[in-house]
């Protein structure tokens, strides 16, 4: 009995240890063993003092004590009584002695009580003692089976053995505690482990909930693009936020998942040690697997602990934001909707339309306008029509001129207010570059689309173009039959879109095969491929029906369909059209012997006139010549450059350009400014912008990595020059300026080539002089992503060109915050103004020009680009980001473009 009330408490002890603290070891098991045994034997000595603990067994041993103690005090008061007798008391009366026997008796009768309490307790205690056997009789079976421990008996166990069985026993009650901990700690387990299923399930409800922000995103998308662009920057940087946040959430919702794959990692761990512990010698293990259990529960119950918080706050997080952004998404709808309705109310009211009336009124009675345009524009006015108020309203602050071609636009019959425009080119970026004529093309084309109006675009099907440029790009099912040479010869057209433009390619099935020759220009028999190109085009134009409002061709090579419209196709009933003609650079006139006209078809006898097609200083015939001649409106690239090809600069065809002024007008041509923007360029190693200039200095380091130039010095200013290596350019200049460049300690990168030989193994020879010096590179290749980087790399830019129709290089180098340093000549002096002029208005100061195309000319514009460079790095910074911000997109030159041809299209209906 003692022994289980000692097990017993001790086991509680150790259940209570178990909770609270460390495991203990077997030998703190044994002394705590020890320690429970001793007030057992100190109870049993010390019988008279109160027991510790009331247990039923305590209580009962207290009782007899007690009345042992009684029982003995008696006794001793008798002894005393008698000795008192024989000590001279021989008198004891009887009723003493009676009362002795009566006391006496009480007392044997009380120890009678006493010996029958005894045998009760001593059966009782036998009982117990059989029971213990038992339990003990099971535990050696128990731990036979574990084969580890000898077998125990009651009978003949020495003390040791009977020490040792009680450690052994005890061991086993705290197995059993532990095991029980453990299930307790399981069951934690799968408490979190649903903890974290709910989370999953909020994580789910998250998701929906930004499914359904996302449909709210696309439906107000509408909305948002009626606002104005700080407020769309308001909006989509909080969509970024939500984003970014959603990004976080998942991320955290993985990480819970991570976690919730490592608790069933551990709980399999939990349950092979489990049942290792019941197959195996469980004494050997328990401390062990105790010690790492707790860990690993305590290390989950923090990790655990630490991701909840965590997706807790996100959690909070992410709803604050969808709060903030659903009053932005509300305040934003509302804002739009009063903008709208303020728009509505604009233009509701019948004064508007009254104002409009007269208006029309008054441009018709000072003939600024015909008739029939009036009629149109006072009926649509009469109707209300949206379009009008849209062009009236957006025409605040332009002059009356552009708001009268505004208004014409829309009296042209049909229900389009847009022009059909068909340009025929030879080039059209990026997928046939040769130079800037392929810039125009596209530029040009994209803005004029823009604009609304249909563009279309026939080229030539080169089999060195990049044909990776082109999007859906099929051969038609016709075949276009062309006249050439007297026969007719079949074409296939393919279509596809080129930068968001449609796109008819041109393959003769001719056996010269005109388009099969690796390059684009340069073949003995180029007027004849580009006479054959330029039929077939109208050819496809006229068998197609399409009532065309304006061809545009440009230079020579498309120069041949001015006169064929007018001579041969006009005749045949195809004349809706009025054609326009683009020289931009009168060096190339196309001229050859008059009877090549024929090729074409053109009549040969009728133009070969000096009031037509013959060059105005030899026999042969000239074929811009003819489309000056032909066309009804004749541009040029720049206003400078039309200016100068009125004398000199027109290579022998001033003359004609004189007679034909009224229809010859200058427009300086554009930049594709999506092509060309380094805040989305995806050459460049770094975008940037002119309010993050970080990008630029990045790029400049990347192409002196990728070229093996000197990095040493990060501020040693970087002169760039990307230009085809012909006269025109200022080849001399361009050389000069290597060896000035270096002189002035700077570095110079050229990408260029010539289709002069002679100008090429020049420049070779120059490349092989500097190809050990780390600050000059010369890359004698035509390549479209290096040129990107070199203009965001070069921290100047030299165009020193002996004449220059417009030039683009510099517009795109002012774009990439490349300071350009120029001739004035051309397109150049309508597109650079010295930063030390002082006649020009100083925001107009852009660059540095010389006029002299001498060396000491360039070298004074150098010298100063390096002064203020050197000098003055605050202003520098200025005239970068000043460049950066110039608008040399399409849009104004677009819009001079479109006037004519509206004005064009008017006399052409006017006509009819
Ligand atoms: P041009 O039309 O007389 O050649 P422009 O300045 O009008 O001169 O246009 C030249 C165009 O061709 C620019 O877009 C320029 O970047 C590009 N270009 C010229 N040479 C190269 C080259 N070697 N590699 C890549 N692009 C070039």
């Amino acid at each position: 009995m003692a022994c289980s009330a000692a097990a017993a408490a001790a086991g509680a002890g150790a259940t209570a240890l178990l909770c609270r603290r460390p495991a203990p070891s077997l030998i703190a098991g044994r002394n705590r063993l020890a320690v429970s045994r001793r007030p057992r034997h100190r109870n049993l000595r010390t019988g008279a003092q109160p027991p510790q603990k009331s247990t039923p067994s305590a209580n009962y041993r207290y009782r007899v004590n007690i009345q042992r103690d009684r029982a003995g005090a008696s006794s001793d008061d008798e002894d005393q009584q008698e000795s008192e007798d024989e000590n001279g008391l021989p008198n004891i009366q009887l009723e003493e002695l009676v009362g002795m026997i009566q006391n006496t008796e009480k007392n044997i009768l009380l120890l009678n009580q006493a010996r029958l309490q005894a045998l009760e307790r001593a059966d009782k205690i036998l009982k117990e003692k059989e029971a213990l056997q038992q339990e003990v009789n099971i535990l050696e079976i128990k731990l036979s089976e574990t084969g580890a421990q000898p077998k125990l008996s009651s009978k003949g166990m020495s003390d040791a053995e009977a020490l040792e069985f009680d450690v052994l026993k005890e061991e086993n009650m705290l197995l059993k505690d532990d095991i029980t901990f453990f299930k307790a700690k399981l069951i934690e387990i799968t408490e979190t482990e649903e903890s974290l299923f709910k989370l999953e399930k909020e994580r789910a409800l998250l998701d929906a909930s930004l499914r359904e922000l996302e449909c709210a995103f696309i439906a107000a998308q509408s909305d948002m693009l009626k606002l104005g662009p700080m407020q769309h920057d308001a909006w989509w940087e909080k969509v970024e936020n939500l984003e970014e946040l959603l990004e976080t959430t998942a991320n955290q919702v993985e990480h819970a998942a991570l976690i919730l794959d490592g608790y069933h990692d551990f709980q399999d761990k939990v349950d092979k040690l489990e049942a290792s512990l019941g197959a195996r010698n469980i004494s050997e293990f328990c401390l062990y697997l105790v010690d790492l259990l707790k860990k690993r529960v305590k290390s989950i119950e923090e990790h655990f602990q630490a991701c909840n918080r965590e997706m807790h706050s996100q959690i909070e997080l992410y709803e604050h934001s969808i709060v903030e952004f659903h009053d932005t998404l509300s305040k934003l709808i509302k804002e739009s909707e009063k903008k709208s309705m303020e728009h509505y109310a604009e233009g509701m009211p019948s004064e508007f339309w009254s104002r409009i009336s007269l208006l029309i009124d008054g441009w018709s009675l000072e003939k600024k306008i015909s008739n029939n345009d009036a009629n149109i524009l006072r009926e649509m006015a009469w109707k209300r029509d949206n379009r009008l108020r849209e062009a009236y309203l957006s025409s605040r602050g332009m002059a009356e001129r552009e708001l009268i071609d505004s208004f014409l636009k829309m009296a042209l019959p049909g229900t389009s207010s847009g022009l059909h425009i068909v340009h025929i080119a030879a080039e059209m970026a990026p997928v046939a570059k040769v130079g800037g004529l392929a810039d125009v093309i596209s530029g040009l084309g994209k803005a004029l689309q823009k604009k609304g109006n249909l563009v279309e675009i026939i080229l030539p099907k080169y089999d060195c173009m990049q044909h990776n440029q082109i999007n859906n790009l099929k051969v038609l099912d016709v075949v276009v039959q062309s006249y050439f040479e007297g026969n007719m010869f079949a074409n296939k057209i393919w279509t596809g879109t080129v930068e968001g433009l449609p796109i008819y390619f041109i393959e003769p099935q001719h056996p010269g095969k005109f388009f099969w020759r690796a390059q684009y220009y340069g073949e003995h028999d180029d007027f004849k491929r580009f006479s054959y190109f330029s039929r077939v085009a109208l050819e496809l134009l006229y068998q197609s029906g399409k009532k065309v409002d304006i061809i545009h061709c440009h230079d020579w090579q498309t120069a041949f369909v001015a006169p064929l419209y007018w001579d041969v196709y006009a005749n045949l009933g195809f004349n809706s059209a009025r054609i326009c003609f683009t020289c931009h650079n009168f060096e190339y006139q196309g001229t050859a012997p008059a009877q090549d006209l024929a090729y074409c078809g053109l009549d040969v006898e009728h133009l070969d006139r000096p009031d037509r097609m013959r060059d105005n200083s030899h026999g042969r015939i000239n074929v811009v010549k003819g489309a000056i001649v032909y066309s009804n409106i004749v541009t040029t690239v720049s206003p400078t450059y039309a200016q100068e090809v009125r004398s000199e600069g027109g290579r022998g065809l001033q003359d004609t350009l004189k007679i034909h002024s009224k229809k010859f007008v200058g427009i300086l041509n554009g930049i594709d400014t999506d092509t060309w923007n380094p805040s989305t360029d995806r050459f460049l190693k770094v975008q940037y912008s002119a309010n993050d200039l970080y990008g630029k200095s990045a790029n400049k380091a990347a192409l002196r990595k990728q070229l093996k130039m000197s990095s040493a010095n990060a501020s040693q200013p970087l002169v760039g020059c990307i230009t085809r290596l012909v006269p025109q350019k200022g080849v001399h200049l361009i050389r000069h300026a290597i060896y000035k460049t270096a002189e002035l300690g700077g570095q110079f990168v050229l990408l260029g080539s010539s289709p002069v030989p002679n100008i090429q193994r020049e420049f070779e020879g120059i490349a092989d002089q500097f190809k050990n010096n780390s600050n000059i590179r010369l890359l004698l290749k035509y390549d479209d992503a290096l040129s990107h980087m070199i203009f965001a790399a070069s921290d100047m830019f030299i165009v020193p060109s002996m004449f220059e129709p417009c030039g683009l290089t510099q517009m795109i180098a002012m774009r990439y915050g490349s300071v350009p340093v120029v001739r004035k000549t051309g397109g150049l002096n309508d597109s650079v103004f010295d930063f030390d002029d002082e006649t020009i208005p100083i925001e107009l100061r852009n660059g540095f020009t010389f006029s002299k195309a001498d060396e000491q000319g360039f070298d004074s514009a150098l010298e100063r680009a390096f002064n203020y460079y050197h000098r003055k790095p605050e202003v520098w910074k200025q005239l970068v980001q000043k460049d950066m911000k110039i608008d040399f997109s399409w849009d104004t030159s677009a819009s001079q473009y479109e006037d004519i041809y509206q004005r064009a299209a008017a006399r052409a209906r006017a006509a009819t």
